[in-house]
């Protein structure tokens, strides 16, 4: 089905409005998971909770949480769980969530999914986590990180390998000149990919034993990942 039915589907069940509950895209750094979040976010109305992005946030506006995440950010580690667990618990508290929610990058080790488990099945009525692995090849990965370039204004993303803008290393849509996640070098990559191998992987497995999980091929054209998550969703829902 093309990711037009798809959507056009997805909204309403039977004339029933669709609750998406919260959905875990799981996968290595530079796989398609903040992408693909925007696409669901659009098309179901939920917000989308990025921990490396309220990370960041943090680490650019100066508070405490970001001095402290700042250096281990920088060297491709994790930052610690009960920091994270508490940065996604404040989170969750907000109003724009009753529906469903999408969550990019966390949880990304096993101790912060027990907690989730754990925080969800405390909350009366909440669904449990849909969760969709997707999967593309370290090669690949290697590229899309090494590539990604991000206009420091609109935050638009571009690849110079895949998806360069039209003048090299500027916003085809306000000219700024883009920059580079300090965290997207070949040297901090290979440390993200040590991280996720040893202490994530471990989370897609708990998940695909629970049974509410799909996996899904990253190695296509957005549209087509994007079509394959709404239906792995849809389907673990219905
Ligand atoms: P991301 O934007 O998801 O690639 O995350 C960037 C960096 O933020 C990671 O390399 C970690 O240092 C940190 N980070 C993001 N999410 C988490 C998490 N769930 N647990 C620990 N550290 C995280």
């Amino acid at each position: 089905m093309a990711l037009s039915a798809v959507a056009s589907t997805s909204g309403t069940q039977e004339g029933l409005k669709f609750t998406p509950g919260p959905i875990l895209l799981l996968g290595p750094p530079g796989v398609g998971k903040g992408t693909q979040a925007q696409e669901l976010m659009a098309a179901w109305s939920i917000p989308q909770i990025s921990t490396g992005d309220l990370l960041r946030s943090n680490v650019s506006r100066g508070t405490a949480l970001g001095k402290q995440a700042k250096e281990v950010m920088d060297r491709g580690e994790l930052v610690s769980d009960d920091l994270v667990n508490q940065m996604v618990a404040e989170r969750l508290k907000e109003p724009d969530t009753a529906t469903g929610y999408i969550l990019d990058g966390f949880p990304r080790t096993l101790k912060q999914a027990d907690w989730l488990d754990q925080h969800l099945s405390a909350i009366p009525g909440s669904l449990p986590v849909v969760a969709v692995s997707i999967e593309v090849s370290y090669n690949q990965l290697l590229r899309r990180i090494t590539g990604r370039r991000i206009c420091s204004l609109c935050k638009t993303s571009y690849n110079i390998y895949l998806q360069p803008p039209k003048v090299d290393e500027v916003c085809d849509l306000d000219g700024t000149p883009l920059t580079r996640r300090s965290d997207d070098t070949e040297e901090v990559f290979e440390e993200r990919m040590r991280a996720y191998t040893s202490l994530t992987a471990p989370v897609v497995e708990h998940y695909r034993a629970l049974g509410l999980f799909a996996e899904v091929n990253g190695e296509q054209p957005v549209n087509a990942v994007t079509a394959e998550v709404m239906r792995a969703v849809l389907h673990l829902r219905s």
